[in-house]
């Protein structure tokens, strides 16, 4: 079945009256002492279809921190500047630990699993910074307006200095790396380009315009080539095995997905050729993913009978 052949608004409607009864299963972020504010029943649920018609229900147009699906863009703007160098900076592995687990690093050599835990992204802003020097936030910022189509697009300087206030975690992995010299710039510069990735605002529409391109095979939703085919193919593999923490066997099996999460409480993902998705509803599950947003997928790929590998 072609997606066409579905009634999706209707679908995004039921989906997304059904979910409401998990409001208060999960718990906002609050590590982040800003995103402690969000509120808890915000749901927005946005797909738009390979012909570019926007389907979507909910809060849509309300700004989120975009937080780790940022890591998604960044590991595209790396691999288009270093390409395969990339891999070897860090592994493309699952790593069956929480997305800020210190416990991989020491096992391995301060070498990330991968690039969607915060360590991998760590490295992934220092191999922007050494490519694009001062630039590597500007560009992140290009990169951003181009993908989405919005020009306005920025950061929230609020939650940029509440993350560089209360990031213990992230600077300890910075350090940690750099004593194994995979870390080639300072560390305050790399985890203050890190925490400006995170903390662009975003809506639920346009993360999921963000993600057209990864549906379409590299090419924008504005109709600009942003990356290679090749690359698209590799970007949806490692998220599909890497992009929602340890719980990755759980989205494998209930969404199918190649998605992307992050601690706002947003997810973006795709299925290649038929259409971009993104979801955001702030309460996190014990997992650090949206519970809704996961809920609200499974029941997606459910209903459109149709996932990543059949
Ligand atoms: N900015 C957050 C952090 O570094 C991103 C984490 C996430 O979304 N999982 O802790």
């Amino acid at each position: 079945m072609d997606i066409n052949d579905y009634d999706v608004k209707n679908i995004l409607k039921l989906i997304s009256e059904d979910v409401q009864k998990y409001v208060g299963r999960g718990s906002v972020a609050s590590y982040i002492p800003l995103l402690a504010k969000a509120n808890p029943k915000s749901f927005a649920l946005t797909l738009i279809d390979k012909n570019m018609e926007i389907h979507t229900v909910g809060d849509d147009c309300t700004e989120f921190s975009i937080q780790s699906v940022s890591k998604v863009f960044t590991l595209t703007m790396a691999l288009n500047l270093v390409d395969e160098e990339v891999w070897g900076r860090m592994d493309r592995e699952p790593s069956g630990k929480a997305f800020d687990s210190l416990v991989h690093l020491e096992e391995h050599n301060g070498i990330p699993a991968n690039p969607f835990v915060n360590s991998g992204a760590i490295v992934l802003a220092d191999i922007l910074i050494t490519a694009l020097g001062d630039q590597a936030v500007p560009e992140f910022l290009k990169f951003m307006r181009k993908v989405s189509g919005n020009p306005e697009l920025k950061i929230n300087q609020e939650v940029y200095q509440c993350e560089k206030d209360t990031g213990f975690k992230n600077y300890s992995f910075g350090h940690y790396i750099k004593s194994y010299g995979n870390i080639e710039n300072d560390v305050d510069l790399v985890l203050d380009a890190y925490f400006q990735f995170c903390s662009l605002d975003i809506t639920n529409i346009d993360l999921c315009r963000s993600f057209y391109f990864l549906m379409n095979q590299g090419v924008s939703i504005l109709g600009e080539r942003v990356t290679t085919h090749r690359h698209c193919k590799r970007i949806n593999s490692i998220m599909f095995t890497c992009g929602t923490y340890d719980e990755v066997g759980e989205f494998a099996y209930t969404v199918g997905l190649p998605v992307k999460s992050g601690v706002s409480g947003a997810i973006g993902g795709c299925l290649p050729d038929q259409y971009a998705v993104s979801v955001w509803s702030p309460e996190l599950n014990k997992k650090g993913n949206s519970f809704l947003g996961h809920k609200a997928l499974e029941a997606l790929t459910t209903m459109l009978d149709k996932s990543y590998l059949s």
